[in-house]
């Protein structure tokens, strides 16, 4: 493999050697616990090893099938190295609990993941750990933020549910000068479209069960690292909390990391084409989604993407309640109700912004939903969303919302 070659030619070709496994294309699926070495001086050898990247000391650690979509994906997000985690959340979880302590500040986006919140106000505060929501249109004076004991900034761009763009070049300019780490979810954008390390970040995280997996079914989280020192303090996290990613998952998610580059276009053109039309229509107030021009955040995505999906948010002109949502939703043919997004299929659910945020205000005339788009034929979703609408339209006639 070239260097320099495209991501695309990349998505083909890392992670394999089909040579060593009998000339087979794929790595094969290793399900093993144990490890065997042929003497006790291997075997200590092995162990004394066991956190260093690609070597297979015990089942739990990851065996060649991980170390495949770990290397692939280490090399095209531009990092030394990754990680495989059960889950998405359990990434976040790893990357934070490697960089903090008790006694410990950290810094986090208002609008991140609400899962990761919920990480942050529970469990890591009662380790003594605390956390500080931060207004995610901080550049860099999120320095006026920064503590003593500040051990970490955590990112999400776009964010969760309102998709507002960070400056994460500017927040990681004044991270670095106070020694402060950062960490980023960059589920959104895929490896492909947002290179986090080279924009600053340290750590980067994704909720692999969405887009690397791609097809709805398993969950897998990764997290990549900008240098050895800081992959070792992950690995060495992870192994002490004992997570195990089964191999056949594992495999999942390099089978879906093949088709990745093919499959994010179609849901970004998709995306484009349903954002555009929903922009337009009458009981829409606007559309959370940085690639389209107008967007609060559309400069800064311009700036630092290279591309983006077909996740986004709608505002509402009104406030539809529940049996508004059911009129909306329950007869959609092509929509599934539902979260989670990333597969083939799409989706659509209801959201509530001012739940989960406390740093900032939402202030928005009406309700919020969010649509993920498939991979089905753009005109098809249209024609079900505005007949969706319609029948929205109709209930607020009728109920004088
Ligand atoms: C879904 C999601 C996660 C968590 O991923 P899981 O694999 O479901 O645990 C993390 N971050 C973002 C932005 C997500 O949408």
């Amino acid at each position: 493999m070239k260097r320099n070659a495209d991501d695309k030619t990349k998505l083909s070709h890392l992670g394999r050697s089909p040579h060593d496994y009998h000339g087979a294309v794929n790595p094969p699926v290793y399900h093993t616990s144990t490890v065997l070495r042929k003497t006790a001086a291997e075997f200590m050898d092995s162990r004394r090893h066991r956190f260093d990247k690609g070597h297979l000391f015990y089942g739990r650690m990851g065996t060649p099938t991980h170390f495949a979509l770990e290397e692939a994906v280490a090399e095209i997000e531009g990092g030394y190295g990754a990680l495989l985690v059960p889950s998405g959340l359990a990434a976040i979880a790893v990357a934070i609990l490697s960089q903090a302590q008790a006694g410990d500040h950290i810094l986090v986006a208002d609008t991140v993941y609400t899962p990761n919140r919920s990480f942050c106000d529970g469990f890591l505060a009662r380790m003594g750990v605390e956390t500080t929501y931060y207004d995610p249109m901080l550049g860099a004076d999120i320095a006026e933020l920064f503590r003593d004991n500040t051990k970490l900034v955590f990112v999400e761009s776009p964010g969760s549910v309102t998709f507002e763009v960070q400056d994460i070049p500017a927040i990681a300019g004044a991270a670095r000068q106070a020694g402060i780490a950062v960490v980023m979810d960059n589920s959104w954008a895929t490896p492909l479209h947002f290179k986090s390390i080279a924009q600053g970040v340290d750590i980067s995280i994704h909720a692999a069960t969405k887009f690397i997996v791609g097809h709805s079914d398993a969950m897998l989280g990764i997290v990549i690292a900008a240098d050895e020192a800081l992959y070792r303090r992950i690995r060495e996290t992870d192994g002490a909390l004992g997570m195990a990613v089964g191999p056949d998952d594992a495999f999942l998610g390099l089978r879906g990391l093949r088709s990745l580059a093919v499959r994010v276009q179609r849901h970004y053109e998709n995306g484009l084409a349903l954002a555009s039309w929903l922009a337009e229509h009458p009981l829409v107030e606007r559309v959370m989604y940085p690639p389209l021009p107008g967007d609060p955040g559309h400069d800064l995505w311009k700036r630092d993407f290279t591309g983006g999906c077909g996740l986004f948010g709608v505002v509402l002109r009104e406030a539809p309640g529940k049996a508004g949502f059911g009129a909306l939703m329950d007869e959609l043919d092509y929509f599934g109700i539902g979260a989670s997004w990333g597969g083939y299929e799409s989706l659509i659910m209801p959201t509530k912004p001012e739940a989960s945020r406390t740093a900032t205000e939402w202030n928005a005339p009406g309700r919020t939903f969010r649509i993920h788009c498939g991979l089905e034929d753009a005109q098809d979703l249209i024609g079900d969303l505005e007949a969706g609408l319609d029948r929205l339209a109709t209930h607020l006639k009728k109920t004088g919302g």
